[in-house]
């Protein structure tokens, strides 16, 4: 594995969701390695600055359960992502210049370097510049606002489906 996060194209392993993965670099990070790197802390989430960093500012929020990608999140999930962004803007509110553009997103699969959910919290402008193409473009990247409307629409359309999902367990593969 290159990086942290890099987000080149990588086949998605079968998704278990929530069970820490023993192989998975933001496993180990909520588990406590690389303490120096955490920013922020809380009961369900982690943020660390990418160690590849593509912004002026660029930051991954993660959650601790080790849920594969944004294609398994369902309606249940909405205060999750919700709490994500807001933890982002915390945290570039603090640490990006004053007046920035500022981007949050997903990678959707699979575009992804890594199969953990990881929210990109960016102050641009893209570095280097090009670099952009990867965080614009649909069918590769999911804004945050985009994918909280879509969570937002499917518990309008379907609220029975809260109490099966809240368990937190399984509805992988949903499509979208
Ligand atoms: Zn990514
Ligand atoms: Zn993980």
């Amino acid at each position: 594995m290159g990086g942290m996060c890099g987000c080149f194209p990588r086949r998605a392993k079968a998704g278990v969701r929530d069970e820490p993965a023993p192989d998975c670099v933001f496993c180990g990070i909520v588990a406590g390695k690389n303490p120096e790197r955490v920013i922020y802390r809380s009961e369900r989430l982690v943020a660390f600055p990418n160690i590849r960093p593509q912004a002026a500012v660029h930051l991954l929020v993660v959650p601790h359960a080790h849920v594969p990608n944004t294609d398994v999140l369902g309606a249940a999930d909405l205060e999750l992502v919700e709490e994500m962004e807001r933890v982002g803007r915390e945290l570039l509110a603090k640490t990006a210049p004053a007046g920035s553009e500022l981007k949050f997103g997903y990678h959707v699969p699979p575009w992804r370097s890594i199969d953990h959910l990881h929210l990109h919290c960016m102050a641009l402008p893209h570095t280097p510049p090009w670099s952009k193409v990867k965080y614009v473009l649909p069918g590769v990247w999911l804004s945050s606002a985009d994918l909280a409307a879509r969570l937002r629409r499917r518990r309008r359309q379907r609220p029975g489906l809260l109490q099966q999902e809240g368990g937190g367990g399984g509805e992988a593969g949903t499509a979208v």
